[in-house]
C-alpha cells in the first residue's frame, strides 16, 4: 500500500498521511457560490482534490472514502444578480448548480460522495451559532451575531498573521455593532425582500463562514482527515472556519491536514475581466477544446505552484492524449494503475511527475498488457472520457500532419525575412486552399488544421 506523504497547510511542512479512520477516510473541499458559470481558476481546486479523492480511494478503498464538497446557494452576491436581472433566487442557484457539476464532469472529475447546499442546514448553523453565544466566543449586537475573534488565541495561526497584519491587509467592515474590526459575522438581519430564516436573534440569514463549519460538522464530525481549497480562502475564510469549529466542539481537533492550491494566471498574467483574459470553462469546451485536455495541462503543475494556462499548451496537451487515445483504442482498463503514477500522486500530489512517467512508460510500451495497463493508468488519472465528435473528427484528419504543416509554415517564414513576397503568399494561399489557417504573428508563422482541412492537398504541397 502506497504510504501517502501531504504538505500540510497548518504545520507548513510535509507529513505522513494517517486518516483517523482507515475505513471512513474524509475530506471536506469548499465548494462554489453559485450565481455564475464557473471560471478557470475555480475548475482548479475541483480537478486537484479530484486527483486526490481517486488515489485515496484507489488506497482505502472506492467505499471507504467520504469527500464533501458544498454548495453556497445563500450569499449577498445571489441575491444582487438576482436583483439585477429580476429572476427568481432558487430558479438561478438551481440552474447555476447544474452548470458547474456539467462543467466539471467534463474535465473527469468525480461527484464528490455529498454535495450539500447550505441552506439545508440552516438549523444546524443555528444551533452552532447558539454553542459559540453561550461559550462566550460570540455575542448578539443589533440584529446580528458576531464571532469574538479576541476569545480564541489562536486566531491567525493558520495564515501566520498577527492580529494587526490582518487588519491591514483585509478589508475590514467596520460596523457600529462590532466590539472589534476583526469579529466576523455569523448572522445578519434579512430584510423581508430578502432569503431570511426565523432565529434566536430575528429573521436572518447566516454568513458565510458558518456555512462550512456546520455542514462539515454535521456530515464529517468533529474531527476528520483533510480541508481544502484555494490558497485565496487561507484568509479569511478558512481561518473563520477554524475559530467556529474549534470553539463549538473543543472536544475535536477539525481538520487534521489544510491543503491549499495555487492560483491561476493566463498567459503569464493574473486572469481579470479587466484584463480580457478571464474566461469560464464552458468557454473552453465550447470552443472546443476537450475537458480531458484542460484536466492534462492542471496536472503537468504541482498544485502548490502557480500555474499557467497558455494556447500553446492546450495544443501539446491535446495532441499528446490524442496519440495516446490511438494507441489504446479497444485497450482492457480494468488492470491495476501503475505502481510508479500511484507513488508520484502520494507524494504530495506529483501530478507532474506522473505525467513524465506516463510520457516514458508509452514510449517504451511494447505488449498489448503494457497498452492496457497504461490505459488503466489514464482511466485512473481521470482521463478517459469522450471527446466531442466534432473535435475528434478535426484532430484526427489533423494527426500525422504537424509536420508537414511546420515545414511549410517555416518556408513561408524564410521567404518572408527573404523579402520574397511572391513566394511567401503562394504559399500560404496554398495552405488556405488546403483548409489550413495561417497565422503570420511577430513571433512567426503559425499552421493549424481548420474545420475544412484537406490532408492530401496539403502532402502535395511544394
Ligand atoms: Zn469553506
Amino acid at each position: 500500500m502506497a504510504d501517502i506523504q501531504l504538505y500540510n497547510s497548518k504545520t507548513r511542512t510535509t507529513e505522513r498521511f494517517d486518516p483517523i479512520d482507515r475505513n471512513n477516510v474524509r475530506m471536506y473541499v469548499c465548494g462554489p457560490t453559485v450565481y455564475d458559470r464557473a471560471h478557470l481558476g475555480n475548475a482548479r481546486p475541483v480537478v486537484v482534490f479530484d486527483v486526490l479523492f481517486r488515489l485515496l480511494r484507489h488506497v482505502y478503498g472506492e467505499d471507504h472514502v467520504t469527500y464533501v464538497r458544498n454548495f453556497t446557494d445563500v450569499d449577498d452576491k445571489i441575491n444582487a444578480r438576482a436583483r439585477e436581472s429580476g429572476r427568481d433566487i432558487s430558479e438561478i442557484t438551481s440552474e447555476t448548480t447544474q452548470w458547474f457539476l456539467d462543467d466539471m464532469r467534463a474535465l473527469g472529475a468525480l461527484d464528490p460522495t455529498q454535495m450539500p447546499r447550505a441552506t439545508g442546514f440552516i438549523p444546524q448553523m443555528i444551533e452552532m451559532i447558539e454553542r459559540l453565544i453561550a461559550k462566550g466566543h460570540a455575542y448578539e449586537a443589533e440584529g446580528h451575531v458576531l464571532f469574538d475573534v479576541k476569545s480564541y488565541t489562536d486566531y491567525g495561526k493558520l495564515s501566520g498573521r498577527s492580529l494587526d497584519d490582518m487588519i491591514a491587509g483585509a478589508r475590514v467592515e467596520v460596523a457600529p455593532y462590532k466590539r472589534d474590526p476583526m469579529d466576523f459575522v455569523l448572522w445578519k438581519p434579512s430584510t423581508d425582500d430578502l432569503p431570511g430564516w426565523d432565529s434566536p436573534w430575528g429573521r436572518g440569514r447566516p454568513g458565510w463562514h458558518i456555512e462550512c463549519s456546520a455542514m462539515s460538522y454535521d456530515l464529517l464530525g468533529d474531527s476528520f482527515d483533510i480541508h481544502g481549497g484555494g490558497n485565496d480562502l487561507t484568509f479569511p475564510h478558512h481561518e473563520n472556519e477554524i475559530a467556529q469549529s474549534c470553539c463549538a466542539h473543543p472536544e475535536g481537533q477539525f481538520a487534521r491536514f489544510w491543503m491549499h492550491n495555487e492560483m491561476l494566471q493566463v498567459e503569464g498574467k493574473k486572469m481579470s475581466k479587466s484584463l480580457g483574459n478571464f474566461f469560464t470553462v464552458r468557454d473552453l469546451l465550447d470552443q472546443g477544446i476537450p475537458g480531458e485536455v484542460i484536466r492534462f495541462i492542471f496536472l503537468s503543475t504541482h498544485y502548490r505552484k502557480p500555474m499557467d494556462w497558455t494556447e500553446k499548451k492546450a495544443e501539446e496537451a491535446r495532441d499528446t492524449l490524442w496519440k495516446w487515445r490511438k494507441a489504446t483504442e479497444g485497450a482492457v482498463t480494468a488492470f491495476r494503475p501503475d505502481r510508479e503514477v500511484v507513488e508520484a500522486l502520494a507524494r504530495d500530489l506529483n501530478t507532474p511527475l506522473a505525467l513524465s512517467i506516463l510520457h516514458q512508460r508509452f514510449k517504451e510500451a511494447k505488449s498489448g498488457e503494457d497498452i492496457n495497463r497504461f490505459r488503466s493508468t489514464l482511466d485512473f488519472l481521470g482521463f478517459g472520457k469522450e471527446w466531442p465528435s466534432g473535435v475528434t473528427v478535426a484532430v484526427e484528419k489533423a494527426y500525422g500532419h504537424a509536420a508537414k504543416m511546420q515545414e511549410i509554415a517555416d518556408q513561408i517564414e524564410a521567404a518572408r525575412s527573404a523579402k520574397d513576397f511572391a513566394t511567401s503568399d503562394r504559399l500560404r494561399d496554398a495552405l488556405i486552399a488546403a483548409g489550413v489557417e495561417v497565422k503570420i504573428t511577430k513571433e512567426g508563422v503559425i499552421a493549424e488544421a481548420g474545420p475544412a482541412f484537406d490532408p492530401a492537398k496539403l502532402e502535395a504541397l511544394k
